[in-house]
């Protein structure tokens, strides 16, 4: 089955289902006890399904999404028992002030990643608990809010929850949908590999920080029908556990999907109510409970969800249909250099690993930076690249200065790189991951949309000899095909310059040879190449210009026999008088 084919019918098994479940929950009737675990159930889902927009997409934790489900719940309770503000207004008012919350704790956090992040979102999770219970003027304190009005048409709880299963099918269809857009595939990247995606042009910052927002935003919507659902709400049910309770839902399910959260989320609501029975030995049914999780954890690390998937996983997907020959029309202002660095230097504390190189690369030609181990060449191609700031010096592409900038204009500007250590995006498709590269800004194929992308993306894995692997996730690929990938993912881009780190390291003869034929490929079409490597075989055949540098300092530049003449060269690199 193609693949537009396979989507068409999931989008519309997801409508049928949607349509199935919101008639089910307006139509059967349930006593008090059922209906409201069904409204907390759907309530706490459309918040895990944040959880797995800014966890499951972008990889980053947050320890806080009950905070932000109360700014929601509160909005709407307030709003509409003290303030008799409409119904929708408040939900809306409660989402837009979690989402700025969440972006504001992003703005001041997101760079520092990791452990600071769950440090800021605790304590902001804790500070909102001690203003929800203590500013008793405004939020009724430990005593909580009551009769908390629903909207017009929505009065009884049957058919309040049948709205709320609508919501909650409609941001499940979003949160699915989002993994398959630009914006996710720029989470997902940033997910698996931050220093990939920003020199493959992605926006690193701005994505977390979308990501995060956007979680929150549904946090609020979440809480917000929560409030309404349950008409009333009091500090105590969002706590900081109850940040921990609805991550653990995410993560139950499989954080991946919304559907792996909506299972995890009914399933620690229904788990407590099935060991209910257990309730007279004091303890143990808390015991089975956090066994049972735990279990499902170690056993499943990739949730529910992602277990029965793994099941189920089709083996190699059909090899997309050939595309149109692969073409590098790398940008061209007419300067005869398309690459220059003036005086680059580069301290890490006391070690000054690049000091004040000078070079320029010729456009349309193959440029080596050559040096024994340790020599600078890998800091000089980050610094060059963005990863590192430069300590001293500038750099041109093309003739502007992008010395300062982040590594995502720098790709923007026309830089592509490959690694020494090959960072892919590991848990993607060899295509998706090609496809991140050709997406960058000032490509002028983004304009023309998704399919032109693809197709793009599938050419550029053909001309690597990979096009019929487009389908497979990276662990499937041995070493040096997973080089060749890197390469796909660079030249889809279609970059001015193209910067390759050491491309032959780890590849045997035969590998090698592929990969001598692909840089005259890749330079018989005009593209502009700066390579780092040690084969003096594969250097001396494809490069006319050379740059050798010694202990960070440039000791030789010029025509490659020439340089490959100079005795301090000869007894600094190859180590013989
Ligand atoms: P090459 O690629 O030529 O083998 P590198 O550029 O990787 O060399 O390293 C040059 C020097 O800079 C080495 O002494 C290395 O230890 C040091 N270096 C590289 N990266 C870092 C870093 N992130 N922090 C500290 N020192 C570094
Ligand atoms: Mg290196």
């Amino acid at each position: 089955m193609s693949r537009s084919r396979a989507f068409a019918v999931g989008q519309i098994l997801y409508a049928l289902a949607a349509v199935a479940v919101v008639a089910l929950a307006a139509s059967v009737k349930t006593d008090g006890y059922v209906a409201n675990i069904l409204m907390q159930a759907a309530t706490y889902a459309i918040a895990v399904f944040g959880l797995s927009i800014v966890l499951g997409l972008c990889g980053q934790i947050n320890l806080a999404q009950a905070a932000f489900f109360a700014l929601g719940a509160y909005a709407v309770g307030l709003g509409g028992a003290d303030y008799h503000l409409p119904f929708w207004l408040c939900l809306l008012g409660g989402m837009a002030l979690a989402a700025a919350a969440g972006a504001g704790l992003g703005v001041s956090t997101l760079r520092l990643g990791g452990h600071y992040l769950a440090m800021v979102t605790i304590s902001f999770q804790q500070i909102l608990t001690v203003v929800l219970i203590n500013a008793i003027p405004v939020t009724h304190g430990p005593d909580g809010v009551s009769s908390i009005a629903r909207p017009a048409g929505f009065q009884s709880g049957q058919a309040f929850l049948a709205l709320v299963v609508a919501v909650l099918a409609l941001s499940g269809y979003l949160v699915w949908r989002l993994a398959d857009t630009r914006l996710g595939r720029a989470m997902r990247a940033v997910r698996d590999n931050e220093l990939a995606a920003g020199a493959a042009g992605v926006d690193v910052f701005r994505t977390k920080l979308i990501a995060f927002a956007l979680c929150a935003l549904l946090g609020g919507l979440g809480g917000g029908l929560f409030a309404a659902g349950f008409s009333y709400i009091s500090p105590d049910q969002f706590a900081f556990s109850d940040s921990i309770v609805l991550l653990t839902m995410a993560l139950l399910g499989g954080v991946a999907s919304p559907i792996g959260s909506a299972i995890g989320t009914i399933l620690l609501i229904l788990i407590p109510e099935w060991l209910r029975f257990l309730k007279s030995v004091p303890g143990l049914y808390l015991a089975i409970y956090g066994a049972a999780v735990i279990l499902i954890v170690i056993f499943m690390p990739e949730g529910i969800w992602g277990f029965i998937r793994r099941l189920f996983a089709s083996r190699a997907g059909a090899a997309p249909a050939a595309a149109e020959p692969f073409t590098l029309r790398p940008a061209d202002s007419g300067a005869s250099i398309a690459l220059e660095v003036r005086g680059l230097t580069k301290h890490f504390g006391g070690l000054t690993a690049v000091d004040g190189v000078d070079f320029q690369v010729r456009r349309g030609g193959v440029h080596a930076l050559i040096g024994p181990n340790g020599s600078g060449k890998t800091t000089t191609l980050n610094v060059v690249t963005g990863l590192y700031r430069a300590s001293a010096g500038a750099i041109f592409v093309d003739g502007v200065e992008v010395t300062g900038l982040p590594p995502h204009k720098r790709n923007a500007f026309g830089l592509a790189r490959t690694f020494q250590n090959i960072r892919l995006f590991r848990s993607m498709t060899a295509l998706e991951n090609v496809v991140i590269g050709a997406e960058r800004d000032g490509n002028a194929l983004v304009a023309a949309g998704p399919a032109a992308l693809r197709l793009r993306a599938q050419a550029a894995l053909d001309f690597v000899g990979l096009g019929a692997r487009a389908s497979e996730t990276i662990p499937s690929f041995s070493y040096g095909h997973q080089r060749l990938i890197e390469f796909a993912r660079a030249l889809a881009a279609n970059p001015t310059v193209l910067l390759l780190d050491e491309p032959a390291a780890g590849l045997n003869s035969g590998e090698k040879r592929m990969l001598h034929d692909l840089l005259d490929r890749i330079a018989a079409q005009g593209l502009t190449i700066l390579i780092i490597d040690h084969d003096m075989t594969l250097i001396a055949g494809v490069a006319k210009h050379l740059t050798v540098l010694n202990f960070g300092k440039r000791i030789a530049d010029g025509e490659t026999a020439d340089v490959l003449r100079q005795p301090d060269v000869v007894s600094a690199y190859l180590g013989v008088a």
